[in-house]
């Protein structure tokens, strides 16, 4: 059924949804830096930690992230050196995510008698991220107007009670942030198992699941083959899809070690990204001074969504080149013995049609070609990636393509060479090998419930798309989030707040407010956490905790800073406590023996595949590796071998008004947490509410220059809008557009997903331009003022 969806901030729940940003409409424009990082970054890292931490707090932290016997970065998910470690381990954002949870600032119970939900809904989300961290359990009845204190006790027993009165376990739901740590999130998924269901959606459902399915499908794991000398040593290496100076900056550090050895860097990336263009490394003076060093080899712009097309133009050069000089450029002993559909595969890429390909993709036959051999010849490759591959339709069909490639050389279980899939949030990767999925194997269920003495569910439970339609159909009556900011960071905003509004329950353990706070259940409880930085003290002595980072490394983290305040528990207690409340008699568990962390990973070393001596191992000062059979071409797939996969172009057909649009993140931003209202390396400053568009486009469509447009979505006789966006000439290809998110989550359609894996499609939409009547403008100017 067609339906037309305007975002004007509808009632929900207890709130509103979000799109009452009262931010400045007008955005300013600046001139593009020519160079990431550098001396502004260490200037702005700074500035974020003296302002929210002080001096004192500011230094202890900095000292202590990623160091040894520190703590992890609790922003993005990228790996720490083996060996020695520079004094200052971080980058702009981990300074940034620092400040931002050991900020001084305290949201108290006296905060929430102030505000209503209904006044804190008129605030933007940068708001009430800035207000600093919650201090005390607090509780909304239903109807009222405010959150009140609770106990921890009272809270408990009221979650639980909540729970115990549902129809079914399979009416709960059991979401989960990637920042959860190992211990919080075995605990969290034992719970929601002795509770009785599967439903362990997570935020992996919305980023790297097209990753995780399309690796293992061809190489039997999802997980990345490479270590971070394997990645410094690389002959080649694609960047596909990913910002690194934003989302990852750490990984310049090894781009520059890559190219100092000699790699070539190809980026491939609709947008022209700075931190791969020039680099100036923070850590060395020397490298401060001048104009830094060039990254990226070569940049391709290739179309939204043209990566398909792109990597079969490579890959067919690769094959004409071994046509041409039979033997000298595949690598025959690995295909033989170790793969499975080369025929099929071959006969596939030898009937592509340039043209088709340099029409999907944007990218010359000759430009694609030069690649192709480059590929060809190098010695070693590496493949790196993030959600500009895996949040498409055919998402799982890019991450096999690229293993296509892979494969015809040889390059997985090499030295140098292999898949590397950059994930965001820290623990991302840990938690879903702790047992986070809707959909564990046999095996792991088997030994927990050994474990444990129960029979865990069997019944795939939902993730986060079926969640969603779950609730909205009225399915799910329980919602309890171990971190995160679930309303936002998901598709199609309104139909979330409608669910999250259905719901007799919703319970948010978090450091900090975010909008899923205001817009809840008939019942809402706020659990306030301790977060990374600071010292976990249990009865049984100070703790520290696990996690896993994108090339598979766990390691522990032990934090540095007296907590928020003496009523915060950490995510560990909270998990047990609710469990404790609403399980107890269930399986053989004592709860109140998991405070003490090392019995928690006691169970996971009989739980969890390759994690025996858990607790010994991960006291080691590098930690260890998680088992990735891959890297030693032990390949657990239907075939026993790793598989060459045929993956067609999937044209898509736009009308002549409409454009792609990708939702990307500004510099001030991670993940759905705002920092701040500029993107520097795009020349953004002041605002959010912005459209990326190519000049020749604006001029075809009659728009100016930060002409304010409206943007409407289509998808399946569907439209969806959202108001009041700049226009910002940009070097994006024809017919391509960006825009942040959140905000434009709400053109997201639930429908509009990943094959296979039900990853969010949110950066393939279709969407068509409208400038913004006047008169709506103006009254959100009225607003901002
Ligand atoms: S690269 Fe990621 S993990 Fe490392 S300091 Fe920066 S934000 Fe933190």
């Amino acid at each position: 059924m067609a339906i037309d969806r305007i975002d004007e901030g509808k009632a929900s729940g207890h709130g509103v949804v979000s799109d009452q940003i009262p931010e400045a409409i007008e955005v300013k424009t600046t001139p593009i830096p020519k160079v990431a990082t550098g001396i502004p970054a260490i200037l702005h890292s700074l500035s974020y930690g003296l302002t929210e931490m002080g001096p004192i707090r500011m230094t202890r932290a900095w000292l202590a992230v990623n160091q040894k016997t520190g703590f992890d970065c609790p922003s993005c998910a990228w790996a720490d050196p083996d060996g020695n470690r520079h004094p200052f381990e971080f980058c702009e954002n981990g300074a940034k995510a620092m400040a931002d949870e050991a900020t001084t600032a305290r949201v108290t119970p006296e905060f929430f008698a102030k505000y209503s939900i209904a006044e804190l809904s008129e605030k933007s989300d940068y708001w009430l991220n800035r207000q600093g961290r919650l201090t005390a359990p607090m509780i909304l009845r239903p109807g009222a107007t405010h959150y009140e204190p609770i106990s921890w006790d009272a809270a408990f027993q009221a979650i639980a009670k909540e729970l115990k009165q549902l129809g079914s376990p399979d009416e709960a739901v059991f979401y989960t942030s990637g920042k959860a740590t190992n211990e919080a999130a075995f605990v969290f998924q034992l719970f929601a198992r002795l509770y009785g269901t599967n439903n362990l959606p997570d935020c992996s459902n919305m980023c790297h699941e097209s990753s995780g399915w399309g690796l293992n499908q061809t190489l039997g794991v999802g997980k990345s083959t490479v270590t971070l000398s394997d990645l410094e040593h690389a002959g080649l290496i694609f960047s596909i899809g990913q910002n690194p100076g934003t989302n990852h900056p750490r990984m310049l550090t090894s781009l520059l070690a890559a190219k100092r050895n000699g790699a070539t860097i190809i980026d491939v990336n609709p947008l022209p990204e700075v931190g791969l263009l020039r680099f100036k490394h923070p850590q060395e003076p020397m490298h401060l001074i001048g104009n830094g060093t060039r990254l990226s080899d070569r940049l391709l712009q290739v179309r939204i969504n043209g990566d398909v097309a792109l990597l079969k133009g490579i890959i067919k050069t690769v094959i004409e080149a071994e046509d041409r000089s039979p033997g000298t450029v595949l690598d025959w002993e690995f295909i033989r013995g170790h793969t499975s559909g080369f025929e099929e595969f071959r006969d596939h890429v030898r009937t592509a049609d340039w043209r088709q390909i340099e029409e999907q993709s944007g990218i010359a036959r000759a430009r694609i070609a030069e690649i192709g051999e480059m590929a060809a010849k190098a010695h070693s490759t590496v493949i790196c990636w993030a959600m500009g591959l895996t949040q498409h339709r055919n998402g799982v069909e890019n991450i096999r393509e690229l293993v296509n490639l892979l494969l015809l050389r040889g390059n997985i279980g090499k030295a140098n060479s292999g898949v590397l899939c950059v994930r965001g949030h820290s623990n991302v990767q840990g938690d879903r090998t702790m047992g986070i999925w809707e959909q564990m194997d046999e095996g792991f269920l088997n030994r927990l419930g050994a474990e444990f003495k129960f029979e865990p569910p069997r019944r795939k439970g939902y993730d986060t798309v079926e969640t969603i339609r779950a609730m909205d159909a009225g399915k799910v009556r329980a919602f309890i989030s171990l971190g995160g900011n679930f309303l936002s960071a998901t598709p199609d905003t309104d139909v979330v707040a409608r669910g999250l509004g259905k719901c007799s329950l919703t319970a948010f353990i978090a450091t900090k407010l975010n909008r899923n706070h205001l817009v809840t259940g008939a019942t809402s409880v706020i659990l306030p956490c301790l977060g990374r930085t600071e010292i976990d003290k249990q009865t049984s002595g100070q703790q520290f905790t696990t996690v896993e980072d994108t090339l598979g490394v766990v390691s522990s983290s032990r934090g540095v800073l007296a907590p928020v305040s003496k009523e915060v528990k950490s995510e560990v207690a909270i998990v047990a406590g609710i469990a404790a409340a609403t399980v107890s008699g269930k399986g053989e568990v004592n709860w109140a023996n998991f405070l003490d962390y090392d019995r928690i990973r006691d169970c996971a070393s009989r739980v969890v595949d390759g994690f025996e001596k858990f607790n010994e191992r991960v006291r080691m000062p590098d930690g260890f590796y998680a088992p990735v059979p891959a890297k030693q071409r032990r390949f657990a797939t239907a075939t026993g071998k790793a598989n060459f996969t045929v993956n067609p172009i999937r044209p898509l057909q736009l009308a002549a008004d409409q454009y792609l649009m990708m939702t990307i993140r500004s510099h001030d931003q991670f993940n759905t947490t705002i920092y701040g209202l500029d993107d520097r390396y795009r020349g953004i400053h002041g605002g959010r509410r912005v459209i990326f568009m190519n000049r020749d486009d604006i001029a075809e469509a009659g728009l100016k220059d930060r002409q304010l447009v409206n943007l409407t979505s289509h998808f399946q006789g569907e439209r969806r809008t959202v108001r009041d966006f700049n226009v910002i000439p940009y070097d994006i290809p024809k017919r391509c557009t960006a825009t942040y998110y959140p905000e434009t989550n709400p053109l997201v359609a639930l429908g509009s997903v990943a094959e296979i894996s039900n990853t969010p499609a949110s950066k393939s939409i279709v969407i068509s331009i409208e400038p913004a009547p006047a008169t709506i403008s103006a009254d959100r100017s009225a607003v901002d003022a």
